[in-house]
């Protein structure tokens, strides 16, 4: 990765250096109401892409995953009203789920969570945001399309 006169065409982190200091600082290329955007990490504010005259070095490649050990804690009350212990890797939930009732496809991310119900004690991380349908796990509701 070398710096460039040419501007990025594309959204991502990249390293600039203005005409002024030699040092680069990382900055975010993200799309604009006027073309691309630069926001600057150091004083928090955004430019337009075509106002930034200095040089380029990009985009800066996202990292390898290869052993995240992050645990999500999605423990909850059960109809019994004990606590029902769900630890999970984080990897395990990342990409797309179907919803088994109407097929909506989405992420985790996406799922609502709520207690409430026919059994206020009860609660659910997995509710389809379309159809709305109270799935008691993710592995019961959900497939992977
Ligand atoms: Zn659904």
């Amino acid at each position: 990765m070398t710096y460039t006169d040419k501007k990025p065409t594309a959204p991502g982190y990249y390293w600039y250096r203005s005409k002024y200091l030699s040092n680069g600082v990382v900055i975010s290329v993200l799309p604009g109401f006027d073309g691309l955007s630069v926001f600057f990490f150091s004083d928090g504010r955004e430019y337009r892409l075509k106002d930034c005259d200095g040089q380029f070095a990009g985009p800066i490649p996202k990292p390898v995953e290869e052993d995240d050990a992050r645990t999500i804690d999605l423990s909850y009350v059960g109809t019994d009203g004990a606590i029902v212990k769900d630890v999970r890797p984080i990897h395990q939930l990342a990409g797309k789920y179907q919803c088994k009732n109407c097929g909506h496809v989405c992420t985790v991310n996406d799922m609502d969570a709520n207690a409430g119900g026919a059994d206020p004690e009860a609660y659910s991380n997995w509710i389809c945001p379309k159809c709305g349908t109270w799935h008691e796990s993710l592995e019961s509701g959900w497939t992977k399309p």
